[in-house]
């Protein structure tokens, strides 16, 4: 697929923390540009920056220098504050502490009552929101009894109630079971393929960021490689090096590969069956 506008732009971006009388370079001298309608996957091993870089990109965090613009509109410039945490959605890792309020259609409307938004238009917007999720037959269920999927589902709608351009999602699935997993990227990625909701993915699975359009990884505050999960994959020595695995299908092949053979990389399990099977016809 072609994606031609950008939604968000980073150029020449640093970031720092100030912690005791020193700061700490977390980002540094970093540009990406976002298209829209784009799932991009963010992979990096722990204290490498995604977080700060994922506030970055909705103007939590405000670049010490550089500059980041979303849909156009420049984050250091306050007054584009509202309309900027409109476009671009955040979801965390801990489901229970994006809940706000005591029944599910509350919870998905709450950012709407900040807005002011009319009554009417609220209730078909927490409507579509909680369809879109498959939540809506739950609308009158405390969320503190939803499973940690169903929440974080909920937390996504809550977001998609604002009618964003992106979302950005950081580990969103690192606290919750194998089905709640599944259930959530089946969410974000219909939202991206069927809705043209611009996806950002911060995870540490490699196998969800196999789905992605496009993989970037850091280290440092830096980029290490961008492309598609295929070219990003096939670097596995690097992956290493910083610490990241690699999908379990191109594992495989990886360590075949290691004894003198060179069967084709891939990040598929259906992939590696097939090399798999061309290997032991061959042996
Ligand atoms: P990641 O999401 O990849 O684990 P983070 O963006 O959370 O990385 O953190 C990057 C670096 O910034 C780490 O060294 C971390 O300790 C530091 N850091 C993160 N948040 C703060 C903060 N609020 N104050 C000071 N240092 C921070």
């Amino acid at each position: 697929m072609n994606f031609l506008e950008n939604i968000i732009s980073l150029n020449n971006v640093t970031f720092e923390y100030l912690s005791e009388d020193e700061s700490v370079s977390v980002i540094n001298d970093f540009s990406l540009d976002v298209k829209k309608g784009e799932f991009l996957a963010i992979l990096g091993h722990n204290g490498s920056g995604k977080s700060t870089l994922a506030k970055l990109f909705n103007g939590l965090n405000k670049p010490k220098s550089g500059t980041v613009t979303v849909d156009g509109m420049d984050t250091a410039d306050e007054k584009n504050d509202i309309e900027i945490k409109k476009r671009v959605g955040m979801i965390f890792q801990n489901p229970d502490n994006q809940i706000v309020a005591t029944v599910v259609e509350e919870d998905v409307a709450f950012g709407l009552e900040n807005l002011s938004v009319e009554p009417s238009v609220m209730r078909k917007r927490v409507e579509s929101a909680l369809k879109s999720v498959d939540m809506w037959d739950y609308r009158g269920y405390s969320p503190y009894k939803l499973s940690g999927g169903q929440k974080q589902r909920v937390a996504i709608a809550g977001v998609l109630a604002m009618e964003p351009v992106c979302i950005v999602l950081d580990e969103p699935t690192a606290m919750l079971d194998p089905k709640g997993r599944k259930d959530v990227i089946n969410t974000v990625l219909d939202l991206c393929k069927n809705k043209g909701i611009t996806i950002i993915l911060i995870t540490h699975f490699m196998e969800e960021a196999t789905l992605a359009d496009r993989v970037l990884v850091i280290d440092k505050g830096k980029e290490v490689l961008n492309g598609t999960p295929e070219e990003v994959f096939s670097k596995v020595e690097t992956l290493k090096k910083i610490g990241l695995d690699v999908p379990q299908a191109t594992d495989v092949i990886y360590e075949i590969n290691k004894c003198g053979y060179n069967l084709k990389s891939t990040i598929t399990v259906d992939g590696c069956v097939e090399e798999l099977a061309k290997f032991l016809e061959d042996v």
